[in-house]
Parts: C-alpha cells; sequence; structure tokens
C-alpha cells in the first residue's frame, strides 16, 4: 500500500509504543507520587499486547509508511525480556529507526543486550545535575549516579545518546546552564522539553513554562550557539551548535512554538489503542483487529484511523483547554 495521510495531508511516520504504563520513578509532571501511590491500579499484565501482537501492527503499519518506532512507557525496561521485542521489530523490512526513551536506572545491565537485539538510539531523561534538587524531581529520592552510569553504559554499547529535560519553571530551570555544561563537555546532545499538559494530574500552568526564547537567550548568556537545519520533515527538536564543537543543544517547543502542521506520530498504548495525539481523549482499540484480522485487514484498519485524523491540539491550546479537556496520562499513552 502507498504511504497514507490524514485530514491535513499529514503521513503516518513514527510509532511510539508503550510497552507497560508502570514505573520506578514518580517525576511530579508525570506520575505525582500523591496519585500514582501504592493503591494506584496499573493495568494488569495480561492486558499488554504480546511482543508478538506488536511486531503484526508494526509490520501493518510499515505498510503505510512507518519507519520509525520508539519504545517508551511508564518506563519501558521494566518490561520483561525487551530486547526479544527490539530482534523482532528490527527484522521487519520498513523499519529503519528503532529508539527507546528511558529514565536510564538498568541501562547499565541492559544496554548491550539491546543495542546487539536492533536498538540504535536512547532518549535519556534527567531534568538536573544538582543533587537535591534531582531526587525531588524523580520522587524516589533517587541520586543523579545511576542515572549517569546509565548514560554511560548507553555511549559504551554503541548506542546514539541524547538526554531530554523537562524544565518547570520555579522547579528546575536553574539548572538550564549547568546541565548544558555537564553534558556540553561531555560531547552529549541535550534537549530541553517545554513543560505540557498532558494529563490532567499535574498541575500545569502556561506560567510555569520555561519557553524555547528564554531557554536560548540563557544559553546564549554563557555559550555561543548557532542554528542547524532540521535532519527531517516533522523533526520535533530547534536544534542549535556549540559554536567551534560538534556538539548539539536543542529545544522542544511544543507550548510556546507548536509543531502539530508536521506532526507524524501516532501512539500506541501498552493494551493496544492507538492515539492520532498525545492530548487525545479517546484511543481506537487494536487488539481485537490484531488477534482477528489479516495483514491486509489490520493494515486498514490503521489506514482507517490515521485518514480521517484531524488533531493539532498544541496548536490551539488555551489555559481553558488545559484544564478542561479530558486527555490521557502521559504514563498510559507514553512519551
Ligand atoms: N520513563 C521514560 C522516561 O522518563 O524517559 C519514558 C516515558 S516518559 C513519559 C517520556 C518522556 O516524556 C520523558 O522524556 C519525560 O520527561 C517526558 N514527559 C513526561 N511528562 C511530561 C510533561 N508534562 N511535559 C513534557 N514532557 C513530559
Ligand atoms: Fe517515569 Fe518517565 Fe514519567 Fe518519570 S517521566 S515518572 S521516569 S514515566
Ligand atoms: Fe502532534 Fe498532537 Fe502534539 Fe500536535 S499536539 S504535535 S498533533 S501529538
Amino acid at each position: 500500500m502507498e504511504p497514507i495521510k490524514d485530514f491535513y495531508q499529514r503521513p503516518l511516520h513514527d510509532i511510539r509504543i508503550s510497552v507497560t504504563d508502570k514505573c520506578n520513578f514518580r517525576c511530579g509532571y508525570c506520575m505525582p507520587a500523591e496519585i500514582f501511590g501504592p493503591d494506584f491500579a496499573f493495568m494488569p499484565k495480561e492486558q499488554y499486547l504480546t511482543f508478538d501482537e506488536i511486531e503484526k501492527l508494526v509490520t501493518a503499519m510499515s505498510e503505510i509508511g512507518v519507519e520509525k518506532v520508539r519504545l517508551t512507557g511508564g518506563e519501558p525496561l521494566l518490561r520483561k525480556d525487551l530486547h526479544e521485542l527490539i530482534a523482532k521489530l528490527s527484522r521487519i523490512p520498513g523499519i529503519k529507526d528503532i529508539a527507546l526513551t528511558t529514565n536510564a536506572m538498568m541501562l547499565p545491565k541492559l544496554a548491550g543486550k539491546l543495542k546487539a537485539a536492533g536498538l540504535q538510539r536512547v532518549n535519556i531523561s534527567m531534568d538536573a545535575i544538582k543533587e537535591d534538587v534531582f531526587k525531588k524531581m524523580n520522587g524516589r529520592n533517587v541520586s543523579t549516579k545511576p542515572v549517569i552510569k546509565g548514560i554511560d553504559a548507553a555511549i559504551e554499547a554503541g548506542l546514539e545518546v541524547k538526554i531530554n529535560m523537562v524544565v518547570q519553571k520555579g522547579v528546575n530551570d536553574d539548572q538550564i546552564l549547568p546541565m548544558a555544561r555537564f553534558f556540553k563537555e561531555r560531547g552529549v546532545m541535550l534537549r530541553f522539553i517545554e513543560f505540557m499538559d498532558v494529563g490532567s494530574t499535574n498541575g500545569w500552568k502556561m506560567s510555569s513554562v520555561v519557553t524555547k526564547k528564554e531557554i536560548i537567550t540563557m544559553l546564549s548568556e554563557e555559550f555561543e550557539v548557532e542554528p542547524a537545519d532540521p535532519h527531517y520533515y516533522g523533526e520535533v527538536a530547534d536544534r542549535y551548535i556549540y559554536k567551534g564543537t560538534d556538539t548539539e543543544v536543542g529545544v522542544i517547543s511544543s507550548v510556546s512554538d507548536s509543531f502539530c502542521s508536521t506532526c507524524t506520530r501516532a501512539r500506541l498504548s501498552a493494551d493496544g489503542k492507538m492515539y492520532t495525539c498525545l492530548f487525545a481523549t479517546e484511543g481506537f482499540d487494536l487488539k481485537e483487529a490484531v488477534q482477528t484480522k489479516d495483514h491486509a485487514g489490520l493494515t486498514e484498519a490503521v489506514a482507517s484511523i490515521w485518514r480521517v485524523r484531524k488533531d493539532r491540539y498544541s496548536d490551539e491550546r488555551t489555559e481553558e483547554t488545559a484544564k478542561n479537556r479530558p486527555k490521557i496520562e502521559m504514563s498510559y499513552i507514553g512519551g
């Protein structure tokens, strides 16, 4: 089948798959500990798509244009034997890029195995370099040390590494420059992410967003940075290069300068619901389809969801939509 386009002529290029909704952290902007406490009802494991089912779905999606897969969650490395899924995905002919987003805690143990299975890239989330700020933000009092060990393990295994830092005003904006210094020195790409109103539990306010402009102004006070061209259509980060180096730094400006017009991403929850936007209210259940339909039927099921897609939430966001529109939590839909 030909690549298909949605209502606004955006192709489906990129699928983000949540393999579990559970996590070993409780970052306040994603899974606040007051809500995701010991009694929180996470998805029973029996509801997860199996690796064979995920492979079948990605094969169908690759038929209509998907080339990139990102595994996420919750914390994807909590899903047992994830390398087996990566091996299956890397054998799908149309899939050119397999990436993972993780908090890095389990990378010292798993990085080599994941790379050997076909993983190419990891995005590692780290929101501060100062111990007390990091400990507070991850909600589990975890030190930066195991995360740095995880980053080193990924580099050593030969994985391409990017660091993601979600910036919240008054929480970790004082970490922008220390983080930039730390990762520039190591030649590792750091990307600042504007705090988003995903889900309805993280107390988001427009005033807690540190904008791309503010971040670049702050960086420019200490470093000489030059804009770099996007690598491909739909790239989400604005990229810059520290002058005189080949180290990049980026900003993902989902709030202050949204990029819905080139959004080529869909998401799949661990229990098999496809979401055509991070801020969707409803998903399309594909579990039954994957269990009952043949390849052509499944491909058509996915194509028919994408063809009518009209999402452009970030272009339309206001304080009002942030507060009142029901949205799926990030840990469920997959970041
Ligand atoms: N547990 C893994 C991790 O933290 O990398 C993967 C899942 S996490 C939901 C994926 C990404 O979403 C992380 O980089 C995280 O920082 C980001 N994220 C979560 N909540 C966010 C929010 N409210 N605004 C912006 N980014 C957010
Ligand atoms: Fe867990 Fe990632 Fe969410 Fe933090 S951002 S609570 S590590 S899923
Ligand atoms: Fe894509 Fe929805 Fe984000 Fe816009 S708001 S960039 S459509 S996921």
